[in-house]
């Protein structure tokens, strides 16, 4: 079974208000071995949203740097980051990149020409084929200029905000923009994210879905990590059954849990 979760949140993101301590005990209540705690910095996050996604690195390092010793014979604690890519923010994000150690970088798209999905002013006025392959274009635009990331995240992250979830999306609708970002993932040695909080979205199935998946993989690529996305204790591991079972029927053997920025590859069996 799965025994890591690769992308949690604490009170560190603007979004959770649970403590890592919390968020490390319940872990290991549900007898994960390894957990990254993966804090939102979105740099330049549109002041109209009253959201900053910005925490502050060396108090970060600090507290994790304490209960991972205080853990240490329990569970591996490492220390991740998810960035929220924007062309223009290549310096800024290597500059925090490289002050500190990190485990693991998520590269995440959060926005879609500076609006957030998750608000329905972005799905007024397109329809929601094109606000989906917009999404995507952002992806393959952010990845382009921010390259300083180990894996996606969840890559059709659109799909949880879309008003009809992911009823009438197909992969081929946006086969053409999804394969240029897949191939520059597999080109660069980038891992996909397979992201469970997809399937508390509504959506049965991770992010991505099966069919992005399995193109990544006929393309060649072999790289994955694994994460919930929890925000509180009760979603850590979240969907893991079920995304055992995707991973095994699509032949994965094997994923990844990075440290110090390097994968190590685990046994999915
Ligand atoms: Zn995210
Ligand atoms: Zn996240």
């Amino acid at each position: 079974m799965i025994k890591t979760d690769c992308h949690l949140h604490s009170s560190f993101s603007s979004d959770s208000d649970t403590p890592m301590i919390d968020m490390i005990h319940a872990a290991t209540d549900k007898g994960l071995d390894t957990i990254c705690f993966t804090e939102h910095m979105d740099l330049q996050f549109p002041d109209k949203y009253d959201m900053d996604f910005i925490f502050e690195p060396e108090k970060y390092m600090k507290q994790l740097n304490e209960l991972k010793n205080t853990f240490s014979n329990n569970i591996d604690i490492l220390a991740g980051i998810e960035t929220g890519l924007k062309p223009g923010l290549k310096n800024e994000y290597d500059s925090i990149l490289s002050m500190h150690e990190w485990d693991y970088v998520i590269g995440s798209t959060h926005l879609v020409d500076d609006i957030d999905p998750y608000y329905s002013e972005y799905w007024e006025g397109y329809s929601e084929k094109t606000a989906i392959n917009r999404y995507f274009e952002c992806v393959y635009d952010n990845i382009q200029s921010c390259g300083n990331y180990d894996a996606v995240g969840h890559l059709d992250y659109i799909l949880r905000y879309a008003p009809s979830k992911n009823k009438y999306f197909s992969y081929k609708e946006s086969a053409d923009i999804i394969d240029c970002i897949l191939k520059k993932i597999i080109y660069e040695g980038k891992a996909l994210e397979i992201n469970t909080n997809g399937y508390r979205s509504g959506l049965s199935s991770p992010n991505p879905c099966s069919d992005i998946i399995k193109r990544y993989m006929e393309l060649g690529g072999v790289l994955f990590t694994i994460g919930s996305d929890a925000h509180c204790t009760g979603h850590i591991a979240y969907g893991y059954n079920e995304a055992y079972n995707l991973l095994s029927s699509l032949g994965i053997k094997h994923y990844a849990v990075y440290k110090k920025r390097k994968p190590e590859i685990i046994s999915l069996v």
